[in-house]
């Protein structure tokens, strides 16, 4: 079989990162419309495990390319890898995650393939010549809509969370075995070491964020935010300094570089809302904002805000949520 879109599958070596799903919704509301299969390459090395999970899904065919130049990543190797396999099933439309591992083989992958490259989108639409398109621009401040065609093979990296998930039939594909082809060429870049990305904790799927922003001033003062997140049965969430500064991991930053969320409630707290930090977070639902500078620029996205010193307010927040709670137990009802 040779789907016409071809999804590339992250993961960890034991775990499927969600955003393969974010793709695999994508890829099948296209098919649906354009009457084409969707197919997911997954690549690494003892991949079974992975598999068993991706045959429970909404795609068409899983092509296992499963080899042990794979188990460790390497830009180079993996580029290489997933062009020649792809040169063979020549789809039109390749799906990637706007992730790191995305980023980095994105660009080689589609000047390998001749393609055009689409990065860094948040929806794609059907058109009955192409697709439409919609991407941040000017540093997250505007969105652009492009419409592109479908003749040539187009490679689209999408930002984690973007999807509209929905509930997708699972089709039991069929998984075709690969390898990689013989004659690629040595690696020019040394792997020295590897972090594997936890998928723990996934902030997209959170109805309420507790975000901090580098208001906090020091890492030592997160605690009173992760009590508030767990009082509220939320997650926390950071701007990137926060991250930059690896108070928090990366899977937590919301932006433009980061996750985009839209969670029923999103609190931020010392975050002074730059156009790179709202472009991940501007459809949330209800935007709650502390910052002491009544000028933030965040306030003019906040459905409320409050002016003060978070180290005042959050700790009265969670006290107020621990006797809502409390409150809820002994009269029996759940936490909202
Ligand atoms: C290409 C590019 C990509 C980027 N991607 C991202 C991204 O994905 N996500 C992201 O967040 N940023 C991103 N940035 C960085 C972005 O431009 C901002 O620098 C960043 O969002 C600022 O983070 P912040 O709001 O936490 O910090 P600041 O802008 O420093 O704001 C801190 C705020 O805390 C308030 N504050 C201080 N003390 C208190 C207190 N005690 N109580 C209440 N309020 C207080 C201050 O008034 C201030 O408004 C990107 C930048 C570039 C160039």
């Amino acid at each position: 079989m040779e789907p016409e879109i071809l999804i590339v599958a992250e993961h960890n070596g034991s775990e499927l990162d969600p955003i393969t799903f974010d793709l695999i919704a994508w890829g099948s509301q296209i098919a649906s419309e354009k009457n084409w299969k969707v197919g997911v390459l997954v690549l690494g090395f003892q991949v079974n495990g992975l598999l068993e999970t991706m045959r429970r899904s909404a795609v068409d065919v899983i092509f296992a390319l499963d080899d042990p130049v794979l188990q460790d990543y390497n830009s180079c190797v993996y580029v290489q890898a997933v062009a020649r396999t792809l040169m063979k099933t020549a789809p039109r439309l390749i799906l990637l995650g706007h992730t790191y591992l995305g980023i980095e083989i994105s660009g080689g992958l589609a000047a390998k393939l001749d393609a055009t490259l689409w990065s860094n989108c948040l929806a794609i639409k059907p058109t009955p010549g192409g697709f439409l398109v919609t991407r941040p621009v000017s540093g997250g401040a505007f969105l652009s809509t492009l419409e592109i065609e479908s003749g040539a093979c187009n490679v689209i990296s999408l930002q984690r969370g973007s999807s509209p998930l929905k509930e997708l039939p699972i089709k039991f594909p069929e998984v075709i075995g690969l390898s990689v082809p013989p004659e690629s060429d040595p690696a020019r870049i040394k792997v020295t070491g590897e972090t594997k990305p936890s998928f723990a904790e996934d902030i997209t799927k959170a109805d309420l964020l507790v975000a901090v922003g580098r208001g906090i001033g020091q890492q030592s003062r997160l605690p009173p935010f992760l009590d508030l997140a767990q009082a509220l049965g939320g997650a926390i969430a950071a701007s990137r300094p926060i991250v930059d500064m690896g108070w928090l991991s990366v899977d937590h930053q919301v932006g433009l570089s980061g996750v985009t969320v839209r969670p029923k409630v999103y609190l931020a707290c010392g975050i002074s809302g730059s156009a790179q930090h709202v472009a991940g977070m501007r459809d949330s639902r209800l935007i709650i904002a502390i910052n002491e500078d009544p000028s933030a620029p965040i306030f003019q996205i906040a459905h409320y805000g409050i002016v003060g010193d978070i180290f005042e307010i959050v700790p009265a927040l969670i006290n107020e949520a621990r006797r809502s709670a409390d409150r809820q137990e002994k009269s029996g009802g759940t936490t909202n």
